[in-house]
């Protein structure tokens, strides 16, 4: 059972959500996906690790977490080949989508803020590799539009470390937060049955530490509190933003052409 949580929204009765919020207005975004990081570790590290950072920013620095976003850019752009490569035939146990689904959604998403009285928005992705450009090409028009501000960092840009997939850095920063979810016994292990070798395992993951972990953990945890202390005075919209408004703002988002990092397709 899942122990419910002094900073997320979800967890929140309305009292104690509008009394956190009047201290510090300002709402965490974890966003992350399932995808594949070699067999020693959970298919989510990417969602672990963003919901940790917000959950964490927020409980040291004030601020509400947001609904996490499970799902992510992928299966487009040069993730597509990598695919190929890294999994091959073997079933790569996914959670992705298209650009345009979840640029749309986030709109939204950042809409839901915007009306719930923030005053600014944090966006933590445990996903990197270019589809941050996407989310920050909407927040930017966004902000254009209702004047709050809107953070979008993948965990390696808040700085410090270089990121890699399922090597030393990702498979530390998850045995730092949930050692359970990691199994180094499983390092050689080999996909059963047709291709990609080591499931997206990266070459250096022996070289993992909870240690490490922990150091580029704080180094991220550290790097969101001195934007959050930034952002605390924001900007609170006068009237809630219908969906008209938005979609107002979703046609000049597309209105920019063919922008989309990864590809549509
Ligand atoms: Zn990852």
């Amino acid at each position: 059972m899942r122990v419910l949580s002094s900073v997320r929204w979800s967890d929140l009765r309305p009292d104690d959500f509008l009394e956190r919020q009047r201290a510090c207005p300002i709402v965490y975004m974890p966003i992350g996906l399932c995808e594949p990081h070699g067999h020693v570790a959970a298919l989510g590290l990417d969602t672990l690790k963003a919901d940790y950072y917000c959950e964490e920013a927020a409980g040291r620095f004030g601020g509400i977490v947001a609904p996490t976003q499970g799902y992510h850019i992928h299966e487009c752009g040069f993730h597509k080949p990598w695919l190929d490569e890294v999994v091959g035939d073997t079933n790569p146990l996914l959670a992705g989508m298209p650009p345009q689904v979840v640029c749309y959604h986030f709109l939204y998403q950042l809409r839901a803020y915007a009306n719930a009285g923030f005053h600014a928005v944090i966006v933590v992705s445990g996903h990197a590799g270019g589809s941050q450009k996407d989310l920050r090409r909407v927040a930017k028009a966004f902000t254009k539009s209702t004047g709050i501000p809107v953070v979008v960092k993948t965990d390696p840009e808040w700085g410090g470390y270089e990121g890699d997939h399922a090597g030393a850095y990702e498979i530390s920063q998850l045995q730092a937060i949930h050692p359970e979810a990691v199994d180094l016994s499983l390092l050689e292990r080999m996909n059963d049955e047709g291709s990609g070798g080591r499931l997206a395992l990266g070459l250096d993951a022996a070289e993992a530490s909870p240690a490490k972990g922990q150091q580029i953990n704080e180094t991220i945890i550290a790097a969101i509190g001195a934007v959050a202390e930034n952002l605390k005075e924001g900007t609170l919209i006068k009237e809630p933003i219908n969906y008209q408004q938005a979609e107002e703002i979703w046609s000049k988002i597309l209105a920019q052409g063919e922008w989309w990092s990864m590809g549509l397709k």
